[in-house]
């Protein structure tokens, strides 16, 4: 339910309802507006007598959260999510927009890695992405080199000051890969692995949650709820294309309309991976540009300096004079992008 509390609730006002909630054994979280302070609660509604929260101390009314998302959602936390790094980056709401950028997997030779790292720096990426732990469809590809892998990962942070996101494919893994990234980055396949996704929601690590290769909307806010409801409340979410009938040109088809009905729907951040959507190296740039233009916090990309040898993802993979040409494009795109404004009239539409 959500509890919104007057414009002049005090601080000790708002304290007093959420206590009581949590006396109650609600799991309560607190959004602030600009006027109205909101507490969401999940919990057993039979344990509560509406009536007695609602005359509390300005208590303004009670409704109740109709999607069946409840902390993931914008109706009980109309604030955008803004997840925040230690090196000043931020993810979400009116953050700047961000790139994740680097190889699908990260491979033996670390100066490959690094050399990666430099251009995804060079150009302006704040995250660098590779898998160490890979979900792969066929057992007798490349599976990652797992630890040695994120070793390599965090001395490529050392070296740049790039964030680090990489996969985590197993709850017994989780708290391992979570010592060295600062984004768990769980995949496609894994997006209704719900022990996976409880495990991560009991780390105090930032969480890119991928859409499903066949998830539909609310199954795709109900897996971020998942993680949500163990205490994790830091989901970023991640568009990556889903199953179509044709895949002869597209590896998946690109849903970049979820991007605002996710905004709708959810406060939580919303990325974009065109790499995995396309499966082909020259739909990046175009589907790049697209992305700012839909509204996202952000793009992921696999970049490769020889895609022809990568281990994983070659055909999709970016070279680095690629990326660089299509980040300074993006620029571009995200200045132009902050001209627009949307006509009242189409913003109800
Ligand atoms: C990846 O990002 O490396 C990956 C495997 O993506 P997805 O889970 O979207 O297939
Ligand atoms: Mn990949």
């Amino acid at each position: 339910m959500i509890i919104v509390m007057n414009a002049g609730a005090s601080e000790e006002d708002i304290q007093h309802v959420n206590d009581r909630m949590q006396e109650l054994g609600f799991k309560t979280w607190l959004s602030r507006g600009d006027v109205l302070t909101i507490i969401g609660a999940i919990g057993d509604k039979r344990l509560v007598e509406t009536e007695s929260i609602a005359s509390m101390h300005n208590v303004k009314e009670i409704v109740s959260i109709r999607e069946p998302f409840k902390m993931a959602s914008r109706e009980a936390h109309p604030e955008d999510t803004v997840i925040k790094f230690a090196n000043g980056v931020s993810v979400g709401g009116d953050s700047e927009f961000i790139t994740m950028a680097g190889p699908c997997s990260i491979e033996a030779d670390p100066k490959l890695l690094f050399k990666i790292a430099d251009a995804v720096k060079k150009a302006g990426g704040q995250f660098l992405r590779g898998g160490a732990f890979k979900p792969r469809t066929s057992p007798y590809d490349f599976q990652g080199l797992e630890e040695e892998g994120l070793k390599h990962m965090a001395e490529a942070r050392e070296r740049t000051g790039l964030l680090i996101i990489t996969e985590v494919m197993d709850s017994v893994e989780a708290p391992l890969v979570a010592e060295y990234s600062d984004v768990l980055q769980v995949g496609a396949r894994n997006m209704q692995n719900f022990k996976l996704l409880k495990a991560v929601g009991k780390l105090n690590k930032p969480v890119m949650l991928k859409r499903g290769l066949s998830a539909t909307v609310r199954e795709f806010l109900l897996a971020a709820e998942h993680i949500m409801y163990q205490g994790n409340e830091n989901v970023i979410l991640c568009e990556r294309g889903i199953r179509g009938f044709d895949s002869t040109f597209t590896r998946n088809i690109l849903d970049l309309a979820i991007v605002p009905v996710l905004k709708k729907l959810s406060h939580l951040p919303v990325v974009v991976d065109p790499s995995h959507a396309t499966g082909h190296r020259y739909l990046i740039a175009p589907m790049a540009n697209a992305t700012v233009m839909s509204g996202a916090h952000g793009l992921m990309v696999e970049v490769h300096p020889d895609p022809d040898k990568a281990l994983s993802d070659g055909a999709q993979s970016l070279m680095l004079d690629q990326y660089e040409a299509m980040m300074n494009n993006l620029k571009k795109v995200i200045a132009f992008n902050k001209t627009l404004t949307v006509p009242e009239c189409l913003a109800k539409a």
